[in-house]
């Protein structure tokens, strides 16, 4: 599969909202035709809306969210910085999935996929708590960065993923045998590999191993997704870059500001919506997210 039949006009960038302080979780919302993302340091939840290309406000005061992810039930699962929490909006009523693992509060949980037996897989690096205009100013309580899982309601949380310096996105491979992890680390911006393995107490992940690097320039993967063919597609500072299966690099997507987050969505689900600092773009894909709710 070439890059051009992914992605057939990689020129064909749209703007279709300005105005953010820096986008981020951006999430389609098949009900209501929208497409949803925070503007973290403006301390805020947007939308733009499919029918009519207006933008506007749909939460203030949301305690800086971040990443988030469409549930098997409509419902909408986030990450809150300034609570240190992951939580649930559904119908706009915000409720909490988890907000502490062994009596210590997570650091602030950055982005979150929903696998299809319902268990809740988050990152917890400490932007929330190290930049000020991202959240609150605060300790790392358990004194790392780690990934966690947990149940659909919060039951049964541990760690899965000790070994990143900076976990930020997240997202299983079509099979959810494989985690690919973000890791925004400067020391070591790639994206990693795990295998998804089930045992007697339950799932966990093994075999960590360098999926694939940003080139120099690019700066550090941040929120990344993975299509149907199992390609995955990662935020940088240049654009979007387009990984094979294996790891190989297919194509990049120009874009004119740092792209911190992306996902797939429309009504056919092969829009590629790009979360990228001031401003929201989409772009035509010919493919759609693995993880797609059907
Ligand atoms: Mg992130």
């Amino acid at each position: 599969m070439s890059f051009t039949d992914l992605v057939p006009d990689p020129d064909a960038l749209e703007q279709i909202a300005a105005g953010s302080t820096w986008a981020e979780g951006p999430c389609w919302i098949p009900a209501t035709r929208t497409l949803r993302w925070s503007d973290i340091p403006g301390d805020r939840i947007l939308q733009w809306h499919a029918d009519t290309g207006a933008v506007d406000t749909y939460a203030d005061g949301v305690e800086f969210t971040n990443g988030r992810t469409l549930d098997r039930d409509g419902s909408v699962v986030q990450c809150s910085h300034g609570l240190r929490r992951v939580e649930r909006d559904r119908d706009g009523v915000v409720s909490p999935v988890v907000d502490a693992f062994d009596g210590v509060r997570f650091n602030s949980p950055n982005d979150v996929v929903v696998a299809r037996d319902g268990s809740v897989w988050f990152t917890d690096p400490a932007y929330g708590i190290t930049q000020p205009r991202e959240g609150h100013p605060g300790e790392r309580e358990y004194g790392d960065h780690w990934v966690f899982r947990c149940g659909p309601d919060g039951e049964g949380l541990r760690p899965v993923a000790v070994d990143l310096d900076e976990p930020n996105g997240l997202a299983f491979d079509p099979t959810e045998a494989v985690l690919y992890i973000a890791s925004s680390s400067g020391e070591e911006p790639v994206i990693r590999a795990y295998d998804r393995v089930d045992g007697p107490l339950g799932d966990r992940l093994k075999n960590g191993r360098v999926f694939a690097r940003l080139e120099p320039g690019e700066g550090a993967p941040d929120g990344i997704r993975v299509d149907v063919h199992g390609n995955v597609w990662s935020s940088s500072h240049r654009g979007v870059v387009v990984f094979d299966p294996a790891g190989v690099r297919l194509g990049e997507i120009a874009v004119p500001e740092t792209v911190a987050n992306l996902c797939f969505g429309g009504d056919d689900g092969t829009t590629l919506f790009l979360a990228a600092t001031t401003s929201v773009y989409r772009i035509a894909t010919t493919t759609t997210d693995a993880a797609a709710v059907s």
